[in-house]
């Protein structure tokens, strides 16, 4: 691709990005590569055929749009699904004879979107219902730089990396959540490369959506029963970004799966991007049975495990491209500018990897500052958790977490517990009826009756009024 195109492939994403908003562009457009652009098309790929639909049904026209405010002869983005093949050397010839048959017009002459799914290669055969998600072969134990904020969560998928057959389950689920691009899926399919390869373990790596597409593909082939024999015939079962499985009937066979494999004494390991308590749409049982073995967070990426990581990644690279080096200076650079999440770490290294060798030039401060200007952004706010919400509340009103949540209905609760509730309200996402449960139980009317009040309340009342500012900017810090 040449230089050109990777910019305007990155202003596209970046379109894209302020369009939907990060979480859902993390969440659905962050594995999304560009293939090859034509007059008026462009060829994009995912990993997942789950991923091809979605952005298909939901996306299709946004996508369209934002290649259209970068190249507006562009009438027309196809995706399809990734197969090993095309992550290799060989770029999409077999994508491109796809492109050129499709029908060229459409016939009524609109500009509709027109995302199409394309079957490129055929899935092989053993890549059946069951069969995991693609593995990285990088995403390795020996490439995963540990830091403060992530050893414990290390060691624990270490421990279970090692485990043998019939050893005794010391943590089950192992249960990892951080924000994005912190570093899950790459413990995860460290622990499954190294099970798979160390011992005679079945460990299985399944993205959530590979769950759930695996699960309704066999229900609609009949094949339920196999699916469901198979799963539970492994002995490692890795399950990431469980924050998207959604369906009742998938979450009911996810509860089985698990309590089938927990109870046979197997080992479960999951990624998400929250603790179980906020996994909203799982029944509170699954969430306890969730959070009943190790659940462990990983925080946000230090200046020194940034800087480690991006070490990494050049000596990664510099494997196959002896030549590439980056002086200290610029690694310092980008390991306190970039500071949002590894992925960018990963495209920093990539792109001045690309520009050092098409421009045969060496890398320098200056040309890092140019390259990288994008992927700084400035910082997010901070995620605030309900339990932050009743700690600080409590603290300050003098009384205690439990009461809050009790059903005590002397003032001196009373009203901390509806700023509380109002907090939670404004400064997370949480749903009406999440806060509720939050808050011992209580029904959603309550939770919109303190919200209502709080609202008319600090409209009227100075002295609350700035209470809450204070108890909002002690959240916020
Ligand atoms: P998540 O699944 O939490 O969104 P990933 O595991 O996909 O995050 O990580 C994003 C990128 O950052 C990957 O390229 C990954 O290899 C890299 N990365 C994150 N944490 C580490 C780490 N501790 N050591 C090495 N690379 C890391
Ligand atoms: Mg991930």
């Amino acid at each position: 691709m040449s230089n050109m195109e990777q910019d305007r492939w990155s202003r596209v994403k970046s379109r894209l990005r302020t369009s939907v908003g990060e979480d859902i562009y993390s969440s659905w457009f962050a594995r999304m590569d560009l293939e090859s652009v034509q007059a008026e098309s462009v060829h994009l790929t995912v990993p997942t055929k789950f991923l091809r639909s979605w952005i298909q049904t939901h996306y299709a026209d946004r996508v369209l749009l934002c290649w259209q405010a970068e190249v507006p002869e562009i009438h027309r983005v196809d995706l399809t699904v990734r197969t090993a093949a095309m992550r290799s050397a060989a770029p999409a010839k077999e994508a491109a004879a796809v492109v050129d048959t499709r029908p060229a017009e459409r016939s009524n002459g609109r500009t509709a979107p027109d995302l199409r799914a394309v079957a490129t290669a055929p899935v092989s055969a053993s890549h059946d219902a069951l069969g995991g998600s693609p593995l990285d072969p990088r995403l390795t134990f020996a490439s995963f730089v540990v830091g403060r904020s992530n050893a414990l969560a290390q060691a624990a998928a270490r421990q279970v990396a090692e485990g043998r057959r019939g050893d005794n389950v010391m943590f089950n689920p192992l249960y990892i959540h951080s924000g994005v691009g912190l570093g899950k899926t790459h413990l995860l399919q460290a622990v499954t490369w190294a099970g798979n390869s160390g011992n005679e373990r079945k460990v299985l790596y399944l993205t959530a959506e590979k769950f759930m597409y695996g699960f309704v593909a066999a229900l609609k082939s009949h094949t339920a029963l196999a699916f469901k024999e198979a799963l539970r015939g492994i002995d490692v079962l890795v399950i990431d970004d469980l924050q998207f499985l959604q369906g009742k009937s998938t979450q009911a066979e996810f509860c089985h799966t698990l309590n089938a494999l927990i109870d046979a004494g197997r080992q479960v390991v999951i990624a998400a991007d929250r603790p179980p308590a906020d996994l909203e749409s799982l029944d509170d049982r699954v969430r306890s049975r969730l959070a009943g073995g190790l659940v462990v967070e990983m925080g946000p990426l230090g200046e020194e495990l940034r800087l480690g990581i991006l070490k990494s990644r050049v000596n990664a690279a510099r494997t196959h491209h002896a030549g590439f080096e980056v002086p200290a200076p610029v690694l310092d650079y980008l390991a306190k500018a970039i500071t949002h999440n590894g992925r960018d770490l990963e495209g920093a290294v990539n792109r001045l990897l690309a520009h050092s060798k098409l421009n045969a030039q060496p890398v320098t401060l200056e040309m890092a500052e140019r390259e990288v200007r994008d992927l700084i952004r400035p910082q997010e706010p901070k995620r605030i958790k309900i339990e932050d919400i009743q700690r600080v509340v409590a603290r300050q009103y003098n009384v205690s977490r439990s009461d809050l949540l009790s059903s005590r209905r002397t003032a001196n609760v009373v009203r901390p517990r509806q700023v509380a509730m109002y907090l939670a309200k404004t400064l997370t996402l949480r749903s009406l009826p999440e806060i509720g449960r939050r808050f011992g139980g209580r029904d959603h009317t309550t939770v919109l009756h303190a919200v209502r009040k709080i609202e008319a309340l600090v409209s009227k009342d100075v002295s609350l009024s700035d209470e809450v500012e204070l108890l909002k900017r002690q959240l916020q810090e």
